[in-house]
């Protein structure tokens, strides 16, 4: 008989899952992947198959960078023929930027990757680990007429599943500490798995899985104050390497709209240097126009973030200027919706 069980590939990126107490400092540190898995018998129980995998030297999130991105899509684009799923563990520190960046280098994804993590460690009593792992697992074994059921990179904590690049972290106390404001979740776990089967991706199951590893540094993020200065916006927007700028505005996509302000923005725009507007709401959309105080920034060509979130808008400037655009079509893409980002 033709063996149905799933094969489900855990890759350990490092993040307080997989820590233990140093006694000495007293601080998280981490510990080897095999030794996690001791902490969960249950896992034998689950019906599929698991083989696991681990970076050689597992980081807390908080060094998390595009290298780490590269390497991490690089392992799920090897072992892609080999496996029906995937779950990566990885700090939740970063974990909503990582989960965005790979929906985006991972094009055509017929196949779920489904990022977790804890708030205490795996070894813990109290542990929200155990719980967040199973689920992951579940999730990404589910199969529907012999394929995957979800096709997407997501983000299961605290009993719901998310699309990753709608997710923000919220809370660096509670076991529910992300949330989705803008797209609602595609699973969750009670009694029984329930899938909203409206709100998954529907991925085109003919086109080729594509791996995209080219992502642009030297963007900036601008986050918007009251009283924020000349003196300091026109020193970091003068950096000289600078490829693309994200202002995190005020509501629907208002900032200041003070002369200086705006001629320090169109500097960029003549250049061909894309300028981003994402709401620092974390929920609802960017509407330049709606307001006099965005009016300006729809003037000189300031692209709109509509309602994405800063950490896939990050990430989405980052792999689209690795995709070398024309500057006219950048901003036609980036106002598309390529991964169910934005609406
Ligand atoms: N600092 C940790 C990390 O992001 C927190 C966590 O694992 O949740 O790696």
């Amino acid at each position: 008989m033709a063996n149905t069980e799933a094969n489900i590939l855990l890759i350990y990126t490092g993040g307080t899952i997989g820590m233990i107490k140093d006694f000495e400092t007293g601080a998280l540190k981490s510990f080897n992947f095999d030794d996690l898995l001791k902490h969960i018998p249950e896992l034998k129980l689950l019906d599929c198959t698991i083989e696991t995998t681990s970076f050689e030297h597992p980081i807390d999130s908080s060094n998390m960078n595009a290298r780490y991105w590269v390497q991490l899509a690089t392992i799920i684009e090897e072992k892609y023929q080999d496996f029906d799923g995937f779950v990566v563990l990885h700090g939740s520190d970063t974990m909503s930027y990582t989960a965005s960046a790979l929906s985006f280098m991972l094009e055509n994804l017929t196949k779920p990757v489904i990022f977790t993590g804890s708030q205490l460690p795996i070894g813990d009593l109290r542990t929200d680990a155990k719980e967040n792992l199973i689920t992951s697992i579940q999730l990404a074994a589910l199969r529907e007429k012999g394929r995957s059921k979800i096709a997407e990179v997501c983000l299961y904590f605290e009993y719901k599943l998310y699309r990753a690049n709608r997710t923000t972290k919220i809370n660096a106390e509670h076991f529910e500490a992300f949330a989705s404001l803008n797209y609602p979740p595609l699973a969750e776990s009670g009694v029984h798995l329930y899938i909203n089967d409206d709100a998954l991706y529907r991925p085109n199951r003919r086109k080729r899985f594509k791996v995209h590893k080219s992502m642009a540094s030297n963007i900036v993020l601008l986050k918007m104050f009251p009283g924020i200065d000349i003196e300091t916006v026109n020193h970091i927007l003068s950096y000289p390497q600078i490829k693309g700028l994200i202002i995190e505005t005020y509501g629907s996509g208002n900032a200041t709209n003070e002369a200086w302000f705006i001629e320090a923005l169109e500097r960029l725009t003549k250049n061909n240097i894309p300028v981003i507007n994402v709401t620092q709401c974390s929920g609802g959309s960017v509407v330049m126009g709606l307001y006099e105080t965005s009016v300006p920034l729809k003037k000189i060509g300031v692209i709109s973030g509509k309602d994405i979130t800063t950490e896939a808008a990050l990430a989405k400037l980052m792999y689209l200027l690795g995709q070398h655009l024309s500057p006219h079509s950048f901003k036609t893409i980036f106002e598309t919706s390529l991964r169910g980002e934005m609406i």
